[in-house]
């Protein structure tokens, strides 16, 4: 996990996107931090709220528990779009970092080698390019 954070007292310039908790979707300016991994947010809230699960007692294994999840159509449909603007938010620091591997000079043939795809498929996705 990176060191960085972001303080919710701290506004974003203005072309700056406000980057949410992948957990909860909370924006940075609705919780008190949210600190950084790769491509992802979690919050202070989330934090809190990881812990207290870590501490008590296991409950299973994560694959059982993914399965033993059954949302109603309701609840799934509700779900779909936070799951959307997460994706949509690791898209985008995705493209910031491989943005900033071509600044530093890095090749389109090494950052295609990174994410497993060609030169070619790498410029067309991050690039901007047309
Ligand atoms: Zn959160």
């Amino acid at each position: 996990m990176q060191s960085s954070a972001t303080s919710a007292a701290s506004a974003p310039a203005a072309a700056e996107p406000v980057m949410a908790c992948t957990f909860c979707a909370k924006p940075s300016t609705e919780v008190g931090r949210l600190v950084a991994g790769p491509g992802v947010f979690i919050c202070n809230e989330c934090v809190a709220l990881c812990t207290e699960l870590i501490a008590a007692p296991p409950v299973g294994e994560p694959r059982e528990l993914v399965r033993k999840i059954e949302l109603s159509d309701e609840e799934l449909l509700a779900h779909l779009p936070r799951v959307a603007a997460a994706s949509a938010q690791v898209e985008q620091q995705l493209t910031s970092f491989v943005r900033q591997g071509r600044r530093q000079g890095i090749t389109w043939t090494r950052i295609g080698a990174a994410l497993g795809m060609t030169r070619q498929s790498a410029w067309e996705r991050f690039s901007g390019e047309e």
